[in-house]
């Protein structure tokens, strides 16, 4: 447990962090942070706040951990993708310098910038808590990311809804989802969605690109090795039949830009990402009826 002065260096480097419960802002206590609105205290594990809205143990966490694990599956199979890098770079420019939360984010750090948000606690997470029910302040934030993370929480719509909450009028959103890609539980995989379903989980946001984040031949590669590793076990000869499946494949790779024109290549994607902007002025974003101090 941290002493007052470790929380309120907690605070400091994180002044966005609010109640997951009523959504106020924080202030130090001895062991930990305390919400004086509805009297809730949270813990912290060295300079790592804790901010579930009801008590949790780790154990509890692991059982129903969502986020970790699922992002290296999912971070193989998007490496496809030709956008991604360029999009959490364009996310970064476009905040300027302003709090930027990685929903799901950990261990690694997709830019330094970003500031990681786990379901548990492990190397390269800052925040812990759940995707559901932020611990963020109303309109705090500049940005928000979340890769590869909506299909495995079970309502993907509500931490759309708390992102939208959390982000300041004027903030950015990047999300990248899954369409065609094989069942990848960590511990649990719920949703997968079209080019119509991702925008609709992001219609609380202005689009301002929206495309595929896996071209066609990343499924053809990820379902074809799903197939055939479907009866194997063994790690090695697992790796054996990824590795030649790539090399066969490899060569259809050239018909990529021309299949790539098609109007309709969308309907066999891999997954798809959007760039979004939360309206500017607050009056027309009614997400919550507090107004923001
Ligand atoms: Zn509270």
């Amino acid at each position: 447990m941290e002493d007052s002065n470790g929380s309120s260096a907690i605070l400091e480097k994180y002044p966005f962090l609010g109640c997951p419960h009523c959504h106020h802002a924080l202030s130090p206590a001895d062991a930990g942070l305390l919400c004086e609105t509805c009297g809730r205290s949270f813990p912290s594990a060295g300079n790592v706040p804790i901010l579930f809205p009801e008590q949790v143990t780790f154990s509890q966490t692991a059982a129903t951990s969502h986020q970790q694990s699922a992002r290296g599956v999912a971070r193989r199979v998007l490496t496809y993708g030709r956008h991604l890098g360029n999009n959490h770079q364009r996310l970064v420019d476009l905040c300027a310098g302003g709090y930027i939360l990685s929903v799901g984010g950990g261990p690694q750090r997709d830019r330094p910038e970003y500031i990681n948000f786990n379901l548990a606690p492990m190397p390269g997470v800052d925040i812990v808590g759940d995707a559901a029910q932020l611990p963020c302040q109303d309109q705090s934030v500049t940005g928000v990311v979340c890769n590869a993370v909506l299909e495995h929480v079970r309502d993907p719509w509500k931490v759309m809804h708390e992102i939208h909450r959390v982000l300041k009028p004027g903030g950015f959103v990047y999300i990248e989802v899954p369409f065609l890609q094989h069942y990848h539980p960590s511990p649990e995989d719920f949703w997968r969605f079209t080019i119509q379903g991702t925008r609709e989980l992001c219609r609380d946001f202005t689009q301002i690109d929206s495309g595929l984040c896996g071209g066609p031949m990343s499924t053809v590669v990820e379902l074809v090795e799903s197939y055939l590793m479907l009866p194997l076990e063994n790690l090695r000869i697992r790796n054996l039949v990824k590795g030649t499946v790539r090399l066969f494949l490899y060569p259809l790779r050239i018909v990529e830009p021309f299949v790539m024109l098609s109007s309709k290549v969308h309907t066999v994607a891999n997954g798809f990402y959007f760039v979004g902007q939360k309206q500017p002025s607050p009056s027309l974003a009614p997400i919550d009826k507090r107004a923001n101090e």
